[in-house]
């Protein structure tokens, strides 16, 4: 019980509490009232909020400043999405987010803590055939069976995970081949959880997008490669069409969407201009993801990698909209600053690929725990976490990566991966992975290593200094803040190691 209400009910208050208010707001037209309201529940929610009140409370003074994520929200309420994505977003999301802490508090007191959500691929398949894309080039084997995908799920719920992402292959050609069930029977029969899904946008029908209103728990991010040109080079003809056709249909009938760029040389400076992400919010695109273009894969090209400066200009411009565009945006590699660094290894997240091995990252190909083999020990995705080989990464982390604008294990502190692999014997999870790790990809990443460190160095020394801070948000405390929290952590997991 806590505060004498069980947690249950407590939380059944809350959500009901929440759709009340988000219903009001949805229906205010005057914009001053529209954020008045909204402090109104901030204020009420406070007290549930746990150990997630300090990240409420700058929610709070983001929405009084009347920051771009405030004029994001009444698009949202108003405009984007429909009353059941609505009450899924806030049942599934943010009371979980709220009330689940009290789980992850209990697990952590027993020495666990668990990463806030991961990626699981349940295909390598896909409809389309994409130059470069690594998911295309390796074999394909069967897929994640339905009843493991479920599995997983369940269990992940046991551990306060709520938020799942989904990659690939593409998920929506996913089907279970003795059971014939889809991701939309998964997504449905998980209707607690809440669901982003990157695809390529092309298998979103009419029959599927009206499916995903109706379960409400979904957000597809569609992956693009800048306009039609750069999209339809790629990816194939049409595919631009096709992908708009979608964006407009999702709008209609209300389904949060989102958009995800890998980020080239070549198509850098389009994915970073004003008029890229100007076009997605007139699409009523809601969040996004940037991601650099890494050289894995069976035909790794690292001249397709952004130059350093190119990178740069994308964390200037990501930074910069996010003071003045209503779009979330998060840059994988560039936002090590606001995450602590690297999320890798169950910090904050890992994957499971098509084959069930769990990987500390979709871009890390080696693994030494495979869910299925787990299970059949007794054990699941708990032990997952806390394997050796994760907290290697994150241990290594700690002590080697001062520079959280070089956050990545792969290719800006590359030594972090190799070791890792090598001190565990980690197998490598798909053909060719190796490629990253020796010769010469690994060569040139060690030379790539060096000059980003150099020029990124005095950059986030002034962030540490306070140079970064407004009178809104202290990067450096939040620097601060993770500098502690990363150690405090790490701690707790490998207590827990130790006692078993
Ligand atoms: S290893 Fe690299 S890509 Fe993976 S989470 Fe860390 S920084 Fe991101």
């Amino acid at each position: 019980m806590v505060g004498g209400l069980g947690v249950g009910l407590k939380k059944r208050l809350l959500q009901h509490q929440i759709n009340h208010y988000l219903a009001r707001l949805a229906k205010t037209q005057n914009e001053e009232q529209f954020y008045n309201e909204f402090d109104v529940i901030l204020k009420g929610l406070h007290r549930f909020a746990g150990p997630n009140r300090p990240a409420m409370e700058n929610v709070r003074k983001a929405f009084q400043r009347k920051h771009p994520w405030a004029e994001l929200s009444r698009l949202l309420l108003q405009d984007r999405i429909s009353k059941v994505s609505r009450e899924k977003l806030a049942e599934n999301f943010f009371c979980d987010w709220v009330m689940e802490a009290k789980t992850r508090e209990k697990l952590e007191e027993e020495g666990f803590k668990a990463p806030w959500f991961f990626v699981i691929s349940p295909t390598n398949a896909c409809n389309l055939n994409c130059y470069g894309c690594y998911a295309h080039e390796y074999e394909k084997g069967q897929g994640l069976s339905y009843p493991t995908f479920d599995r997983i799920l369940r269990e992940a719920k046991q551990l306060g995970i709520q938020f799942i992402i989904i990659s690939g292959g593409e998920p929506f050609h996913y089907k279970d081949r003795k059971t014939g069930k889809d991701l939309l029977d998964l997504l449905e029969e998980h209707d607690d959880m809440f669901f982003q899904i990157y695809t390529n946008g092309t298998l979103l029908d009419d029959k599927t997008i009206e499916r995903l209103a109706k379960i409400g728990n979904a957000a597809p991010a569609i992956s693009m490669e800048g306009f039609k040109k750069e999209t339809d080079e790629r990816r194939g003809s049409q595919v631009w069409e096709k992908i708009t056709e979608a964006r407009r249909r999702l709008h209609e009938v209300g389904v949060l969407q989102g958009f995800s760029v890998t980020v080239t040389r070549e198509n850098a400076s389009i994915v970073s201009s004003d008029e890229f992400i100007d076009d997605l919010i007139a699409k009523h695109v809601s969040f996004g993801w940037y991601f650099i273009y890494i050289p894995i894969g069976k035909k790794p090209a690292v001249e397709l990698m952004p130059t350093i400066e190119q990178r740069s200009k994308l964390r200037e411009k990501v930074w910069e909209w996010r003071s003045n565009r209503p779009i979330f945006i998060g840059d994988f590699w560039n936002d090590g600053p606001w995450t602590g660094g690297c999320i890798a290894g169950g910090r904050k997240y890992f994957h499971i690929n098509s084959s069930g091995d769990v990987e500390p990252c979709v871009f890390i190909h080696f693994a030494v725990d495979n869910i299925m083999e787990l299970w059949k020990k007794g054990k699941g995705l708990r032990e997952a976490i806390i394997s050796p080989f994760f907290l290697s990464i994150r241990k290594k982390q700690l002590e080697k990566n001062h520079n959280w604008l070089t956050p990545c294990a792969i290719i800006d502190k590359p030594e972090i991966l190799r070791d890792a692999v090598k001190e565990y014997n980690a197998y490598p999870t798909h053909k060719g992975a190796e490629t990253i790790i020796k010769g010469n990809i690994a060569s040139f990443l060690d030379e790539y290593a060096k000059r980003l460190e150099a020029t990124t160095r005095p950059e986030f020394e002034k962030m540490v200094a306070g140079e970064y801070d407004s009178p809104g948000v202290k990067l450096s405390k939040v620097i601060e803040n993770y500098r502690r929290k990363n150690r405090q952590e790490l701690e707790i997991q490998t207590r827990r190691v130790e006692r078993i």
